[in-house]
């Protein structure tokens, strides 16, 4: 099962993504996470994407890419995975469409998570990450319309919409069904 999770900042993809990974028995991949994770060890591919980070803006799309075709040559993903925050531009979706093509693979799935703005950005706020100020956070939101929303028709022929307002759990169970309908 390879599925992406589309929707934004604050609609609860993290959470959802790391409980349907559990769920399907596949990997979880978050983009955002690995960048973190490079910060945090001071990669060299960590510094280049904190500056980003820390404005709200899109990492280039050259070093996002790169970053994930490694993530994607690991063995743990012959049986899919769950990936959350990539892709987030339409040049993305293309790369992964190929990098997806050179082992005969595609994707199954995109759910778009629908949530409200004012929920995300009230989410957000008391979610209090580094990038998590007012300012970054509306940043973030406006980047997701200018550059993320155009996937939503871009994958209009394999998306499934999930109303994201609720307990956790219910809307795991509510992911869970749209992909069980459709696969
Ligand atoms: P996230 O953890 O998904 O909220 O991502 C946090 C930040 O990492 C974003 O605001 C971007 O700066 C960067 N980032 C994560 N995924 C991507 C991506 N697919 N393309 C570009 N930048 C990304």
């Amino acid at each position: 099962m390879r599925v992406v999770l589309v929707g934004p900042p604050g609609a609860g993809k993290g959470t959802q993504a790391r409980l349907l990974a559990q769920r399907l028995d596949v990997p979880h991949i978050s983009t955002g996470e690995l960048f973190r994770a490079n910060m945090e060890d001071c990669t060299p591919l960590g510094l280049e994407a904190k500056r980003y980070m820390d404005a709200g803006e899109l990492v280039p799309d050259s070093v996002t890419v790169g970053m994930v075709r490694e993530r994607l040559a690991r063995d743990d993903v012959a049986k899919g995975f769950v990936l959350d925050g990539f892709p987030r531009t339409v040049p993305q979706a293309e790369s992964l469409r190929d990098l997806l093509a050179e082992e005969n693979e595609q994707l199954d799935a995109v759910v778009e998570f629908q949530v409200p703005e004012d929920v995300v950005v009230e989410r957000l706020m008391e979610r209090g990450r580094g990038d998590d100020t007012e300012e970054v956070i509306r940043r973030r939101q406006q980047v997701y319309w200018e550059e993320t929303s155009p996937l939503l028709e871009h994958y209009r022929d394999r998306l499934l919409g999930v109303d994201a307002v609720g307990p956790v759990d219910e809307i795991t169970t509510r992911v869970l069904d749209v992909l069980r309908a459709r696969l």
